[in-house]
């Protein structure tokens, strides 16, 4: 017999297990003010009403029974109505897929559009969960900067010029995470247009747009083309715990989708469908509670970046917070923020360092701070302490 264990997949050799969620253990002390995690609020989650929900789902047995792959049909028709308004034109049921949470539908479209070592153009600095599906799914990983109006999309211009032929392009268009910024309206028809002109698929992820503080967002990219691939979620708006996510998607992409989601898990949770469609239909409802959360994190944001700008000056430089869940800052003057941690996580404040959300290498005096789950006064505490470490 021998004693050897057996190999994994080679594919898991280059993966790391997200630097985030290995910090988050080390933040996780009593005494520590976390600004690291990037966790809606639980206090702001509507349980009363997911309960009633929930209570009105039971009170039928087909809530306990597997569902269809692409949803529970309800919820894809409520959705059909949200997004027909957002995109502006009809969208059918048969477009709209529903994910376990939208992190399911990066999973499953990273199967579905990328063969190994095709090419795919990220933001830079990354939403990390999307680095990883597309590393595991073997792609190559180009990465371009943004600025105040988000991705750089004349770089992606001049990198198609140069005969560079991606497969998808991933971006987070509203608020971005980590980096807190909006792609402006120019850049989302300019992307469109280069998609259309030279046939990639791009990910419009957009779970952040409802959660605007001064002004809507932007119409999302998926507005100005068919080749946009459009996922949104109920995670930040309601809650985490239902993971309902969304796709909307021309037929050969739905079809693919579908055929990979029945090997994946066969189908969602019926119950927790039936409670988004309860909720997401409930127009009076929803209206008031998704703003009483943009409210409440508004005021945070706010909190926050004054208290940033009040205490480091020009030594800092952080994001405006239009909305969201994050404010991404840079130091200027060359302080190093994975050096800086430990110091931090002394005085009682945790934040994640920049470089955990590079494609390669890079933001070595960045920082993301998460505003959601700390009231104001926290919040300047929080910033005093981070002060303190970094005097
Ligand atoms: N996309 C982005 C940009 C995110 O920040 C997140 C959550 N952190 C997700 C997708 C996944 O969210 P969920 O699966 O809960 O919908």
């Amino acid at each position: 017999m021998s004693s050897t264990t057996p190999p994994l997949a080679g594919k898991l050799g280059g993966l790391q297990s997200s630097v985030i969620r290995d910090l988050l253990k080390l933040t996780s002390r009593a005494d520590v003010i976390s600004l690291a995690g990037g966790l809606p609020d639980a206090g702001l989650m509507p349980r009363e009403r997911i309960a009633k929900a929930a209570e009105a789902a039971l009170s039928t047995a087909a809530c306990l029974q597997y569902t269809e792959s692409p949803g529970w049909a309800p919820l894809r028709a409520v959705l059909a109505e949200r997004e027909s308004a957002r995109l502006g034109r009809p969208v059918g049921i048969d477009e709209v897929f529903v994910t376990h949470g939208s992190q399911q539908a990066l999973s499953l479209l990273a199967e579905v559009l990328l063969d190994p070592g095709a090419l795919v153009i990220v933001e830079d600095p990354a939403y990390v969960g999307a680095l990883q599906v597309f590393r595991a799914a073997g792609a190559r990983i180009i990465a371009l900067p943004m600025d105040s109006e988000g991705m750089r999309v004349e770089l992606l211009a001049e990198l198609l010029a140069t005969g560079e032929r991606p497969a998808v392009v991933h971006t987070v268009s509203n608020f971005h995470n980590p980096g807190g910024v909006t792609m402006s309206p120019a850049r989302r028809q300019a992307l469109a247009e280069l998609a259309d002109a030279h046939g990639f698929w791009v990910i419009e992820d957009d779970p952040y747009g409802e959660l605007w503080f001064d002004r809507p967002a932007p119409a999302p990219v998926a507005t100005y083309s068919r080749k946009v691939i459009r996922l949104s979620s109920s995670s930040k708006i309601i809650a985490p715990t239902l993971r309902v996510g969304w796709m909307i998607a021309p037929p050969s992409v739905f079809g693919g989708v579908e055929l990979l989601k029945q090997g994946a898990d066969l189908c969602g949770s019926a119950l927790t469908q039936q409670i988004a469609a309860d909720l997401l239909s409930d127009e009076a409802w929803l209206t008031a509670h998704v703003d009483t959360v943009r409210t409440a994190y508004g005021t945070r944001a706010k909190a926050l970046v004054h208290a940033l700008r009040a205490s480091f000056g020009d030594r800092l430089v952080c994001t405006d917070a239009t909305g969201g869940m994050f404010v991404w800052a840079d130091f200027t003057d060359g302080t190093d923020t994975k050096a800086l941690l430990p110091q931090a996580l002394d005085a009682g404040v945790a934040y994640v360092p920049g470089y955990a959300f590079a494609a390669t290498t890079g933001y070595a005096n960045s920082l993301r701070l998460c505003f959601t789950t700390s009231d104001p006064v926290t919040l300047s505490e929080a910033v005093h302490r981070l002060a303190r470490a970094a005097a």
